[in-house]
C-alpha cells in the first residue's frame, strides 16, 4: 500500500472490531464523533505501516439507511471510498454476519474478511469452517483471527498490505434478478460511475428512498424502473425488496453448505447404529436367520400357543359356544315358525267346526 490510504473496519456489534482495531493500531486511537450523530468515531494508524489509517466504523447488522450506525457505515464505505475494507466476522455466527458481508461486497470496495473468534470456535469444537472454501465461495481473502491475541495477527497484517486482485468480484444472485439489475443499470446509464451502477441498481430494486431521490430519474425512466420491478415481482411472486433479501440468504445458504461442517452431523443416531449392524456384510445373514427363528418360535411355541389355546378353550369353547347355541335354537325356531303358525290355525279351524256340529245336533 502507498501513503495515507484508508482501511475501514466493519462488522456486526460485538464481532471484535474494536479489539482488532486496538491490536492492529496499538490502541493509539483518535476518538471523536461522526458528524451530525453521537456515534463514536475512532481512527488510528496501522502499527506495521503508519501510512495506513484504520477507521473503526460503528457496529451494524445491515447497510439499510435506518439507524445512525447504518447510515454512518454506509456513507463512509460509499462516499469516502476506503482503499480497503476489513470485514470482521464473528465465526460463531457466520450465517448472520455474512448478511452484512454481502452488502459490503455489493458496494464494490476491495475487501478482506477477518474470521474472528477462532479461539472460541476451536474450543467449542462443534463446527469447523473451511477458510479456503469460504474464500473461494466469496471470492475475497479470508483470514482466521483471534483479536484478543495480537501476536497471532501476522497473516492478517500481511494480507492487509498485499496487493488485492482486480477486477473486484460482486456476489452473483439468481439469474432472473441479475437480468433485472442489468436492465436497471441501463436505465441509470451514465448518471453514476460504471463501477457503482450495480450498487445503485440494487438500491433501486430495493426501493431505497434515499438513492431513488438522489438519482433524480425522469418520469419516463421512473416508468421503466416500475415496469422492470413489476416484471420481477411477477416472476418471483414476491415484493422486490424481499426478493433481494431472499437472494442474499440463498447465497449465504450455498456458502454455508460449501464451507461449514457441523460435527454433530457425524454423530450416529440409534437407528443409524442399528442399520450399520443389520446391514453388515457378514452379520446380516445370521441376524436374518435369527430373527426368522425368533418369529417362528414366538408364533408357534410360546405366544402363538397361548393365543390359540385361549381362542379354542375360552373364546370358542366357552362363551362363544353358549351364544352360538342360543343363536342356533332361535334360527331353527324362526325357520319353523310358518309351519307352526298354519298348524295352530288349522287346529283352531278344526276345533271351531267340531263345536258347530255339536250345536246343530
Ligand atoms: P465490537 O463491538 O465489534 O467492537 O467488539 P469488541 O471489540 O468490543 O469485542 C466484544 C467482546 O468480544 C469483547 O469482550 C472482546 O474482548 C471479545 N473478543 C473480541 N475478539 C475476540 C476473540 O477473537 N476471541 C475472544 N475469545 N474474544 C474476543
Ligand atoms: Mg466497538
Amino acid at each position: 500500500m502507498t501513503v495515507d490510504e484508508t482501511l475501514a473496519l466493519v462488522g456486526n456489534p460485538n464481532s471484535g472490531k474494536t479489539t482488532l482495531f486496538n491490536s492492529l493500531t496499538g490502541a493509539k486511537q483518535r476518538i471523536g464523533n461522526w458528524p451530525g450523530v453521537t456515534v463514536e468515531r475512532k481512527s488510528s494508524r496501522l502499527k506495521a505501516n503508519h501510512a495506513l489509517i484504520v477507521e473503526d466504523l460503528p457496529g451494524t447488522y445491515s447497510l439499510s439507511p435506518y439507524s445512525s450506525e447504518e447510515i454512518v457505515t454506509r456513507d463512509f464505505l460509499f462516499e469516502q471510498q476506503p482503499d480497503l475494507v476489513l470485514n470482521v466476522v464473528d465465526a460463531r455466527n457466520l450465517e448472520r454476519n455474512l448478511y452484512l458481508t454481502l452488502q459490503v461486497m455489493e458496494i464494490g470496495r476491495p475487501l478482506i474478511v477477518a474470521l474472528n473468534m477462532m479461539d472460541v470456535l476451536e474450543k467449542a469444537s462443534r463446527r469447523t469452517i473451511n477458510l479456503k472454501k469460504l474464500s473461494y465461495a466469496l471470492q475475497v481473502p479470508v483470514i482466521g483471527t483471534t483479536a484478543t491475541k495480537p501476536g497471532a495477527l501476522k497473516e492478517l497484517v500481511q494480507a492487509i498490505q498485499a496487493p488485492l486482485p482486480k477486477p473486484y468480484a460482486f456476489p452473483e444472485y439468481d439469474p432472473r434478478l441479475e437480468s433485472a439489475l442489468s436492465m436497471l443499470e441501463e436505465v441509470i446509464g451514465k448518471r453514476v460511475e460504471a463501477d457503482r451502477s450495480r450498487w445503485y441498481a440494487i438500491k433501486l430494486f430495493e426501493k431505497d428512498p434515499q438513492v431513488t431521490a438522489q438519482l433524480a430519474l425522469t418520469p419516463a425512466e421512473q416508468k421503466q424502473v416500475t415496469e422492470i420491478l413489476h416484471t420481477a415481482e411477477h416472476l418471483f411472486d414476491d415484493a422486490s425488496d424481499s426478493i433481494i433479501v431472499n437472494a442474499r440468504y440463498d447465497f449465504i445458504a450455498r456458502v454455508m453448505a460449501m464451507c461449514v461442517v457441523d460435527k454433530t452431523d457425524f454423530v450416529m443416531s440409534v437407528s443409524d447404529r442399528i442399520d450399520r449392524i443389520v446391514t453388515d456384510r457378514y452379520l446380516a445373514m445370521p441376524i436374518f436367520v435369527l430373527v426368522m427363528w425368533a418369529v417362528y418360535y414366538l408364533s408357534i411355541q410360546t405366544i402363538g400357543t397361548i393365543g390359540t389355546d385361549y381362542l379354542n378353550d375360552t373364546v370358542f369353547g366357552g362363551w362363544l359356544r353358549f351364544w352360538f347355541s342360543i343363536f342356533s335354537v332361535r334360527l331353527v325356531l324362526r325357520q319353523l315358525a310358518p309351519c307352526t303358525g298354519s298348524l295352530v290355525m288349522h287346529a283352531g279351524r278344526g276345533a271351531r267346526s267340531v263345536t258347530k256340529q255339536a250345536w246343530l245336533i
